[in-house]
């Protein structure tokens, strides 16, 4: 069993709750966020009562510093010296550029890059007092692409992956590693507004031919936690050979 703690963001549900339960069947002590409080708590005391590891909850906006901050500092107090930074939170608009408004701009920004930004801030100036952790950033392929009537999207993500090199040059010296994942289709709620008609289409542009499972990401976060300290600052995609 590992005695290592992470804390990963967007953990109600989808990729962040399979990472969560991939990291709590190695022993992992955590700390979990998203907005929905209720649902968060089910999964912690799930996690807790299935893999006997603690689980902290940690319910809130992870796009705003003041939670950020607060969220890190309850780290310390109950769980200790943070291991492993997991940024998943995240959220998709689809929609013409040209109908969509600064505020929905903003969330989207703010929600997928800022996010990223806080904890990696809050987080790394955590590890860099022991030059030890670790930093996995899930992006997307639409980061490395850009995608029609996402182009929001595209650009946070497209951010996380820049974040990702940057800090992963930053911190390289401190012996800190800094990746991202960059996910094609996962079955998760965030895909449930496509018709069974359209994800049969997207299923036939994969060359797997299918969605991944979150669970696959999860393996893959695993993967790269596993990897040597000298692989940094690198985005890597997951796509089932689409892109
Ligand atoms: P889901 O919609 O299933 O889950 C998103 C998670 O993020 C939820 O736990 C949600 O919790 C949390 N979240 C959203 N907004 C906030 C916020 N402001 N503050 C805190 N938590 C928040 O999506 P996925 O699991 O599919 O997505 C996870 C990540 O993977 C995202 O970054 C997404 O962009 C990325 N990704 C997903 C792909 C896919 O095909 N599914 C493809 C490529 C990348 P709550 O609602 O309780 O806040």
């Amino acid at each position: 069993m590992s005695s290592y703690s992470a804390f990963i963001t967007g953990a109600t549900r989808g990729i962040g709750a399979a990472v969560a339960e991939g990291l709590a069947q190695k022993g992992y002590r955590l700390a979990i966020g998203g907005r929905d409080g209720q649902r968060l708590s089910d999964k912690a005391e799930d996690l807790s009562n299935r893999y006997h590891i603690p689980c902290l909850v940690l319910p809130g906006d992870v796009g705003r510093e003041d939670y950020v901050k607060q969220a890190f500092q309850s780290i310390d107090e109950k769980l200790g010296p943070l291991d492993v930074l997991i940024n998943n939170a995240g959220i998709s608009y689809i929609g013409l550029l040209t109908e969509m408004d600064v505020l929905e701009w903003e969330q989207v920004i703010q929600t997928n890059l800022t996010s990223v930004f806080l904890c990696c801030k809050y987080g790394a100036a955590r590890m860099l007092q022991r030059k030890s952790g670790k930093i996995i950033n899930i992006s997307s392929v639409w980061g490395n692409v850009g995608a029609s009537c996402e182009a929001a999207y595209s650009a946070s993500k497209g951010g996380v992956n820049a974040l990702t090199k940057a800090l992963g040059k930053e911190l390289a010296p401190s012996q800190i590693q800094v990746n991202a994942i960059a996910c094609g289709i996962i079955d998760t709620e965030m895909n449930q507004c496509f018709s069974l008609e359209e994800r049969r289409a997207l299923e036939d542009e994969v060359p797997c031919g299918r969605f991944a499972s979150p669970k696959e990401v999860s393996q893959m976060v695993n993967s790269l936690l596993e990897a040597p300290s000298y692989f940094t600052g690198q985005v890597i995609t997951m796509d089932g050979g689409w892109i």
